[in-house]
C-alpha cells in the first residue's frame, strides 16, 4: 500500500482500471509529480465527485523522483520483517487478550527461525502427519504413525512429548537440569511449566530457550 492503509481498488472501486501504473498516469514536471488521469470510459458527473475525493487523497502523498521503490514491513519500526512483529500483527487481528504461551515465547532469546518453530508448535501448525493428514497432504489409509516409535500417530503432543523416545529425551534433560516434575501431556503447559522451579525469573526465561532448544 503505497498510499494509505486499503488498496486504491478498494477505496475508490468505482474508478478501478485495470492494467495501469502509476508511472503511465502522469508525468514529472520540473522535479514534482503532475497526475494526469486517461480514463477508459466517459466519466458519469455523479462520479465527478468520487475523482476529486481521489484526487485529494493522492495529493497527500509526495511521490519524489529517482526514488527507487521498495517493499516495506510497516508492523516493525525498521520497516524490515521479524517473526515477532507479524506475531504481534496477527495477535492483534485474532485475539484480544495476549495468551500467556506466546507472551513466554518472544522472552525466550532464541534466534528467529526457532522462535518461528515455537509460534508454530503452540498454533499447533507444525506439519506433523496428524496435520498433514488433516490438510489433505497425507490421504487417508496412508501410514500416520509416528516417525520414532511407530506405535501411535504422530500428533504434535505426542511427538514432542508423549513419543517413548521424546519422553526420555526430556527426562534426560530434567535430570541433566537436577528438576523432579511430572511431564505434562499438552506442549503449551509442557512450555509454561518448564523451568518455574528455578527462583530468578531469568532463569526462567532461560529455561525457555532450552526448552525451545530440546523440542
Ligand atoms: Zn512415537
Amino acid at each position: 500500500m503505497w498510499a494509505g492503509q486499503e488498496r486504491l481498488k478498494d477505496k475508490f472501486t468505482r474508478l478501478f482500471q485495470q492494467q495501469a501504473t502509476v508511472f503511465a498516469m502522469g508525468f514529472w514536471d520540473n522535479g514534482s509529480w503532475t497526475w494526469s488521469f486517461q480514463w477508459r470510459r466517459t466519466i458519469l458527473p455523479r462520479e465527478e465527485e468520487i475523482i476529486q475525493e481521489f484526487l485529494s487523497f493522492l495529493h497527500q502523498v509526495t511521490l519524489v523522483e529517482g526514488r527507487i521503490d521498495k517493499w516495506i514491513w510497516k508492523a516493525a519500526e525498521e520497516g524490515s520483517y521479524t517473526v515477532k512483529s507479524a506475531f504481534e500483527v496477527m495477535q492483534d487481528l485474532e485475539l484480544e487478550e495476549p495468551i500467556p504461551v506466546f507472551l513466554e515465547l518472544w522472552k525466550g532469546a532464541a534466534p528467529s527461525n526457532v522462535l518461528a518453530f515455537g509460534w508454530r508448535v503452540f498454533w499447533g501448525r507444525v506439519q506433523t502427519k496428524v496435520n498433514l493428514q488433516r490438510r489433505g497432504i497425507i490421504t487417508n489409509g496412508e501410514n500416520t504413525s509416528c516417525a520414532f516409535c511407530q506405535e501411535t500417530e504422530e500428533s504434535l503432543n505426542h511427538l514432542l512429548l508423549l513419543c517413548p523416545f521424546s519422553h526420555q529425551v526430556w527426562s534426560l534433560c530434567h535430570r541433566w537440569l537436577g528438576v523432579l516434575t511430572a511431564l505434562p501431556d499438552c506442549v503449551s503447559v509442557h512450555f509454561l511449566q518448564f523451568g518455574n522451579d528455578f527462583r530468578t525469573l531469568k532463569q526462567q526465561g532461560l529455561m525457555k530457550t532450552v526448552w525451545l532448544a530440546i523440542a
